[in-house]
C-alpha cells in the first residue's frame, strides 16, 4: 500500500489515501461515463480528508447508494462515499503524481447493472 494525496481543481478538497491502486474501474454507467471517472474503492479507514470537507457539495440518484461528493468551487468530484456499502470511491484522476497511463484498467459494465 502506497499513500497518496488527492483533491479537486482549485485545491480547496484535499484528501490523503491509502492504495495499491490494483484494481481500477472504467465504468460505463450513466453517471460515470459523464464524469469521465477511473476509480478505485478503499475502506473508509484508509481515506482522510485533509481540508475542504466543508466546501463539498452532494449528488445522488437512482438507488442513492453512493454520496458523490464535488467541490462547491470548481466543480470537481474527487472521490464518492458509499452509503450501503462501507466504502470510498477514489477518482483516481484526482491523485497527485499517478500517471493513469500506466494502470491497467479494468472496463466494467455498470451501464447494464
Ligand atoms: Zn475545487
Amino acid at each position: 500500500m502506497s499513500k497518496y494525496t488527492g483533491g479537486c481543481h482549485c485545491g480547496a478538497v484535499k484528501y490523503e489515501v491509502e492504495t495499491d491502486l490494483e484494481k481500477v474501474i472504467e465504468c460505463n454507467c450513466s453517471h460515470c461515463h459523464k464524469k469521465g471517472f477511473l476509480l478505485t474503492f478503499v475502506d473508509k479507514d484508509k481515506f482522510a480528508i485533509i481540508s475542504g470537507a466543508d466546501n463539498l457539495s452532494e449528488y445522488q440518484f437512482n438507488k442513492k447508494a453512493i454520496r458523490h461528493l464535488f467541490c462547491k468551487t470548481c466543480g470537481v468530484q474527487s472521490f464518492a462515499e458509499g452509503i450501503s456499502f462501507p466504502q470510498i470511491a477514489i477518482n483516481v484522476r484526482c491523485l497527485d503524481d499517478v500517471d493513469t497511463k500506466s494502470l491497467s484498467i479494468e472496463q466494467y459494465n455498470g451501464k447494464d447493472i
